[in-house]
Formats: structure tokens, C-alpha cells, sequence
């Protein structure tokens, strides 16, 4: 049984039937294969994509990427 789990990085020339896709919070485009976080590029649009979506909930300005929190 083979139930670990390795990140294996493969170069990225060579295959050409990658699926790529548009991330809805940056635009950028991105192979569906290196994203964790689909239909975002990275864990960091979803969360975003997230605070975007409850800030319209509950009426929070949304501040732009809080990289820091210096509360
Ligand atoms: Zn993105």
C-alpha cells in the first residue's frame, strides 16, 4: 500500500496537455496540476476570495491583503 503522500515536482517542459485555468481572485493563469486550492491558483486567492465574500455578508470593508497583522 502506497499511502504516503510525496509532492513530486515535475519540470514543467515536456508535457503539453496541462489543464490550465483563470484564477477568479488574481486573473493569473495556472495549471490546474499545482494548485491545492482549485478553482484558485493558491490557498492565498481562495482565503481571499473568501474574506471578499463574507466581508459582502456581513458588510466589512475589505482591506487589501492584510500580509501582515500588526493587531
Ligand atoms: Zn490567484
Amino acid at each position: 500500500m502506497s499511502g504516503k503522500r510525496t509532492r513530486v515536482e515535475e519540470p514543467s517542459s515536456g508535457l503539453g496537455g496541462r489543464q490550465r485555468l483563470s484564477c477568479p481572485t488574481c486573473g493569473q493563469e495556472f495549471v490546474t496540476a499545482d494548485s491545492a486550492a482549485l478553482p484558485f491558483c493558491s490557498d492565498r486567492c481562495r482565503s481571499i476570495d473568501l474574506k471578499r465574500w463574507l466581508g459582502e455578508e456581513y458588510g466589512i470593508p475589505v482591506e487589501s491583503t492584510g500580509e501582515d497583522d500588526s493587531v
